[in-house]
Protein backbone atom coordinates (compact mmCIF):
# COMPACT_ATOMS: atom_id res chain seq x y z
CA UNK A 1 0.00 0.00 0.00
CA UNK A 2 0.93 3.43 -0.46
CA UNK A 3 1.76 6.10 2.50
CA UNK A 4 0.52 9.50 2.41
CA UNK A 5 0.92 12.67 4.50
CA UNK A 6 -1.43 15.27 4.61
CA UNK A 7 0.05 18.43 5.90
CA UNK A 8 -2.55 21.20 6.70
CA UNK A 9 -5.80 19.26 8.67
CA UNK A 10 -7.12 20.38 11.83
CA UNK A 11 -10.39 19.64 11.61
CA UNK A 12 -12.82 17.71 9.42
CA UNK A 13 -14.30 20.32 7.48
CA UNK A 14 -11.27 21.33 5.36
CA UNK A 15 -9.77 19.73 1.74
CA UNK A 16 -7.11 18.06 3.70
CA UNK A 17 -9.45 16.15 5.60
CA UNK A 18 -11.01 15.61 2.77
CA UNK A 19 -8.35 14.40 0.49
CA UNK A 20 -6.99 12.60 3.21
CA UNK A 21 -10.41 10.57 3.30
CA UNK A 22 -10.02 9.86 -0.69
CA UNK A 23 -6.65 8.39 -0.07
CA UNK A 24 -7.48 6.17 3.10
CA UNK A 25 -10.82 4.26 0.71
CA UNK A 26 -8.22 3.96 -1.76
CA UNK A 27 -6.14 1.86 0.67
CA UNK A 28 -3.21 4.40 1.81
CA UNK A 29 -2.20 4.37 5.27
CA UNK A 30 -2.63 8.08 6.43
CA UNK A 31 -0.15 10.57 8.44
CA UNK A 32 -0.93 14.14 8.99
CA UNK A 33 0.59 17.52 9.94
CA UNK A 34 -1.44 19.81 12.26
CA UNK A 35 -0.64 23.50 12.51
CA UNK A 36 0.94 23.87 16.15
CA UNK A 37 -1.75 25.94 17.60
CA UNK A 38 -4.50 23.79 16.25
CA UNK A 39 -2.58 20.32 17.60
CA UNK A 40 -4.66 19.97 21.14
CA UNK A 41 -7.82 20.89 19.82
CA UNK A 42 -7.52 18.36 16.93
CA UNK A 43 -5.89 15.66 18.72
CA UNK A 44 -8.54 15.85 21.73
CA UNK A 45 -11.32 16.10 19.07
CA UNK A 46 -10.08 12.99 17.64
CA UNK A 47 -9.49 10.91 20.81
CA UNK A 48 -12.87 11.61 22.10
CA UNK A 49 -14.60 10.49 18.57
CA UNK A 50 -15.64 13.81 17.28
CA UNK A 51 -14.90 13.26 14.11
CA UNK A 52 -16.13 9.67 14.09
CA UNK A 53 -18.76 10.00 11.73
CA UNK A 54 -16.98 12.18 9.00
CA UNK A 55 -14.36 9.14 9.29
CA UNK A 56 -16.83 6.54 8.10
CA UNK A 57 -15.36 5.32 4.69
CA UNK A 58 -17.45 4.35 1.79
CA UNK A 59 -17.04 0.69 2.86
CA UNK A 60 -18.08 1.57 6.42
CA UNK A 61 -14.94 1.09 8.28
CA UNK A 62 -13.82 4.53 9.85
CA UNK A 63 -10.37 6.03 8.82
CA UNK A 64 -7.32 5.51 10.63
CA UNK A 65 -4.63 8.44 10.90
CA UNK A 66 -1.80 6.29 12.41
CA UNK A 67 -0.14 9.47 13.38
CA UNK A 68 -0.37 13.27 13.93
CA UNK A 69 2.87 15.46 13.58
CA UNK A 70 2.81 18.84 14.72
CA UNK A 71 4.29 21.51 11.88
CA UNK A 72 4.14 25.31 11.30
CA UNK A 73 5.27 25.64 8.02
CA UNK A 74 6.82 28.71 8.01
CA UNK A 75 9.89 27.49 10.14
CA UNK A 76 12.05 25.60 8.07
CA UNK A 77 14.57 24.90 10.96
CA UNK A 78 14.77 25.82 14.66
CA UNK A 79 17.08 28.79 13.83
CA UNK A 80 14.31 30.24 12.01
CA UNK A 81 11.94 30.61 15.22
CA UNK A 82 11.81 33.91 17.07
CA UNK A 83 12.03 33.96 21.11
CA UNK A 84 8.23 34.70 21.05
CA UNK A 85 7.12 31.93 19.11
CA UNK A 86 9.20 29.23 20.74
CA UNK A 87 8.44 30.49 24.22
CA UNK A 88 4.94 30.70 23.17
CA UNK A 89 2.93 28.09 25.57
CA UNK A 90 1.16 26.73 22.69
CA UNK A 91 4.74 25.80 20.77
CA UNK A 92 6.81 25.07 23.36
CA UNK A 93 4.48 21.91 24.73
CA UNK A 94 5.03 20.36 21.36
CA UNK A 95 8.58 20.07 19.59
CA UNK A 96 9.97 19.17 16.31
CA UNK A 97 7.71 20.93 14.50
CA UNK A 98 9.86 23.04 11.76
CA UNK A 99 9.59 21.51 8.18
CA UNK A 100 13.21 19.99 8.41
CA UNK A 101 12.42 18.38 11.79
CA UNK A 102 9.22 16.98 10.50
CA UNK A 103 10.37 15.25 7.39
CA UNK A 104 13.72 13.68 9.71
CA UNK A 105 10.83 12.54 12.20
CA UNK A 106 8.29 10.88 9.40
CA UNK A 107 11.95 9.77 7.71
CA UNK A 108 12.65 7.83 11.40
CA UNK A 109 8.77 6.17 12.14
CA UNK A 110 8.16 5.64 8.60
CA UNK A 111 11.14 5.17 6.33
CA UNK A 112 9.36 6.62 3.40
CA UNK A 113 6.18 8.28 1.86
CA UNK A 114 4.80 7.92 -1.68
CA UNK A 115 2.66 10.94 -1.38
CA UNK A 116 2.63 14.44 -0.05
CA UNK A 117 -0.59 16.52 0.56
CA UNK A 118 0.18 20.07 0.64
CA UNK A 119 -3.37 21.52 1.89
CA UNK A 120 -2.67 24.96 3.82
CA UNK A 121 -2.35 28.24 3.64
CA UNK A 122 -2.77 31.49 5.44
CA UNK A 123 -2.79 35.16 4.99
CA UNK A 124 -2.89 37.27 7.93
CA UNK A 125 -4.54 40.35 6.05
CA UNK A 126 -6.47 38.15 3.36
CA UNK A 127 -9.72 40.94 4.46
CA UNK A 128 -7.50 43.81 3.42
CA UNK A 129 -8.05 44.62 -0.74
CA UNK A 130 -4.29 44.12 -1.88
CA UNK A 131 -3.88 47.96 -2.36
CA UNK A 132 -3.75 48.38 1.23
CA UNK A 133 -1.91 45.27 2.05
CA UNK A 134 1.37 45.83 3.69
CA UNK A 135 4.62 44.53 2.92
CA UNK A 136 4.65 41.85 6.35
CA UNK A 137 0.96 40.70 5.39
CA UNK A 138 2.20 40.44 1.63
CA UNK A 139 5.52 38.63 2.37
CA UNK A 140 3.81 36.26 5.12
CA UNK A 141 0.94 34.99 3.02
CA UNK A 142 3.84 33.76 0.56
CA UNK A 143 5.64 32.41 3.13
CA UNK A 144 2.67 30.26 4.69
CA UNK A 145 1.04 29.75 1.41
CA UNK A 146 3.69 29.23 -1.85
CA UNK A 147 7.12 28.59 0.05
CA UNK A 148 6.11 26.35 2.45
CA UNK A 149 5.33 24.08 -0.53
CA UNK A 150 8.78 24.75 -1.57
CA UNK A 151 9.77 23.44 1.99
CA UNK A 152 7.94 20.57 2.22
CA UNK A 153 9.01 19.39 -0.69
CA UNK A 154 12.90 20.24 -0.44
CA UNK A 155 13.02 18.13 2.74
CA UNK A 156 10.49 15.16 1.80
CA UNK A 157 11.67 14.66 -1.39
CA UNK A 158 14.27 12.66 -0.74
CA UNK A 159 12.12 10.40 1.72
CA UNK A 160 9.91 9.89 -1.36
CA UNK A 161 9.73 6.70 -2.87
CA UNK A 162 10.12 6.86 -7.13
CA UNK A 163 7.45 7.47 -8.73
CA UNK A 164 5.50 9.17 -6.07
CA UNK A 165 3.53 12.23 -6.08
CA UNK A 166 2.97 15.56 -4.62
CA UNK A 167 0.01 17.90 -4.95
CA UNK A 168 -1.11 21.23 -3.37
CA UNK A 169 -4.67 23.51 -3.48
CA UNK A 170 -4.46 26.54 -5.18
CA UNK A 171 -7.48 29.27 -6.12
CA UNK A 172 -8.98 30.65 -9.42
CA UNK A 173 -8.21 34.25 -7.47
CA UNK A 174 -4.17 33.50 -8.89
CA UNK A 175 -5.59 34.13 -12.28
CA UNK A 176 -9.10 35.87 -12.16
CA UNK A 177 -10.25 39.61 -9.57
CA UNK A 178 -11.85 37.81 -6.46
CA UNK A 179 -13.04 40.61 -4.15
CA UNK A 180 -12.45 39.84 -0.74
CA UNK A 181 -9.52 37.90 -1.81
CA UNK A 182 -6.74 39.89 -0.29
CA UNK A 183 -3.52 40.25 1.53
CA UNK A 184 -1.47 38.78 -0.76
CA UNK A 185 -3.70 35.67 -1.14
CA UNK A 186 -4.41 36.12 -5.10
CA UNK A 187 -0.42 36.63 -5.55
CA UNK A 188 0.02 33.67 -3.40
CA UNK A 189 -1.59 31.33 -5.44
CA UNK A 190 0.19 32.91 -8.86
CA UNK A 191 3.23 31.99 -7.44
CA UNK A 192 1.96 28.24 -6.43
CA UNK A 193 0.78 27.65 -9.63
CA UNK A 194 4.10 29.06 -10.92
CA UNK A 195 6.43 27.03 -8.92
CA UNK A 196 3.72 23.92 -9.21
CA UNK A 197 5.90 23.79 -13.13
CA UNK A 198 9.02 24.41 -12.16
CA UNK A 199 8.85 22.26 -9.01
CA UNK A 200 7.11 19.08 -11.31
CA UNK A 201 10.33 19.72 -14.22
CA UNK A 202 13.03 19.86 -11.07
CA UNK A 203 11.68 17.15 -9.03
CA UNK A 204 10.52 15.18 -11.79
CA UNK A 205 13.94 15.00 -13.29
CA UNK A 206 15.75 14.38 -10.42
CA UNK A 207 13.63 11.95 -8.35
CA UNK A 208 11.08 11.05 -10.52
CA UNK A 209 8.25 12.68 -8.21
CA UNK A 210 5.06 14.25 -9.48
CA UNK A 211 4.23 17.68 -8.85
CA UNK A 212 0.50 19.27 -9.59
CA UNK A 213 -1.96 21.37 -7.98
CA UNK A 214 -5.60 21.73 -7.78
CA UNK A 215 -7.64 24.62 -8.40
CA UNK A 216 -10.11 24.20 -5.83
CA UNK A 217 -13.76 25.40 -5.90
CA UNK A 218 -15.08 27.35 -2.82
CA UNK A 219 -15.68 25.02 0.41
CA UNK A 220 -16.73 26.37 3.08
CA UNK A 221 -13.78 25.54 5.39
CA UNK A 222 -12.13 27.14 8.59
CA UNK A 223 -10.43 29.10 6.18
CA UNK A 224 -13.07 30.22 4.44
CA UNK A 225 -14.97 31.59 6.55
CA UNK A 226 -12.66 33.38 8.02
CA UNK A 227 -12.41 35.51 5.17
CA UNK A 228 -16.47 35.13 4.78
CA UNK A 229 -16.72 33.27 2.01
P1 LIG B 1 -8.56 24.54 6.24
O1 LIG B 1 -8.72 25.56 7.30
O2 LIG B 1 -9.20 23.21 6.43
O3 LIG B 1 -7.02 24.25 5.94
C1 LIG B 1 -6.00 25.17 6.08
C2 LIG B 1 -5.05 24.60 7.11
O4 LIG B 1 -3.82 25.30 7.10
C3 LIG B 1 -5.58 24.67 8.53
O5 LIG B 1 -5.63 23.36 9.08
C4 LIG B 1 -4.54 25.51 9.26
O6 LIG B 1 -4.34 25.07 10.58
C5 LIG B 1 -3.32 25.25 8.40
N1 LIG B 1 -2.22 26.22 8.54
C6 LIG B 1 -2.28 27.57 8.51
N2 LIG B 1 -1.05 28.09 8.67
C7 LIG B 1 -0.19 27.04 8.79
C8 LIG B 1 1.21 26.93 8.99
N3 LIG B 1 1.99 28.01 9.09
N4 LIG B 1 1.76 25.69 9.08
C9 LIG B 1 0.98 24.59 8.98
N5 LIG B 1 -0.35 24.64 8.80
C10 LIG B 1 -0.93 25.86 8.70
O7 LIG B 1 -9.06 25.25 4.91
P2 LIG B 1 -9.12 24.76 3.38
O8 LIG B 1 -9.96 25.79 2.74
O9 LIG B 1 -9.49 23.35 3.26
O10 LIG B 1 -7.63 24.99 2.89
C11 LIG B 1 -6.79 23.98 2.36
C12 LIG B 1 -6.18 24.46 1.05
O11 LIG B 1 -7.20 24.58 0.08
C13 LIG B 1 -5.51 25.83 1.15
O12 LIG B 1 -4.34 25.85 0.34
C14 LIG B 1 -6.55 26.73 0.53
O13 LIG B 1 -6.01 27.93 0.01
C15 LIG B 1 -7.05 25.82 -0.57
N6 LIG B 1 -8.33 26.21 -1.21
C16 LIG B 1 -9.44 26.39 -0.47
C17 LIG B 1 -10.63 26.77 -1.08
C18 LIG B 1 -11.90 26.97 -0.28
O14 LIG B 1 -12.86 27.52 -0.79
N7 LIG B 1 -11.97 26.51 0.96
C19 LIG B 1 -10.67 26.96 -2.48
C20 LIG B 1 -9.51 26.75 -3.22
C21 LIG B 1 -8.33 26.39 -2.57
Amino acid sequence: GKRAFIAGVADDHGYGWAIAKSLAAAGAEIIVGTWVPALNIFESSLRRGKFDESRILPDGSLMEITKVYPMDAVYDSPEDVPEDVKSNKRYSGSSKWTVKELAEAVKQDFGSIDILVHSLANGPEVTKPLLETSRNGYLAAISASSYSFVSLLKEFVPIMNPGGASISLTYIASERIIPGYGGGMSSAKAALESDTRVLAFEAGRKHKIRVNTISAGPLRSRAAKAIGF
